[in-house]
């Protein structure tokens, strides 16, 4: 899935390094590491938030990561946006 970024990335990720999958780690050196994971949080995070601002965009981000029974829930991923981003 690649999605247009419009603005750089934070790399807010460091302390949650435990948690981090490769592509997480990746992201963090790399802003538009385009990658996503769908098992892990961060990335569906990741992904969401590069979605920003188009509320569609991110609903469509959010669909597709529902489509994937290991992705985590929707309430996760805000959670954890709302605390990294
Ligand atoms: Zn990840």
């Amino acid at each position: 899935m690649v999605t247009k970024l419009s603005k750089a990335h934070r790399n807010t990720y460091s302390d949650e390094d435990a948690n981090q999958c490769e592509e997480c780690v990746a992201a963090a050196s790399l802003p538009f590491h385009g990658i996503y994971n769908f098992s892990c949080l961060c990335c569906c995070a990741r992904l969401v938030v590069s979605a920003r601002p188009e509320r569609n965009q991110q609903e469509a981000m959010f669909a597709s990561i529902a489509k994937c029974e290991i992705a985590p829930k929707r309430e996760e991923i805000i959670d954890y946006m709302k605390n990294n981003f």
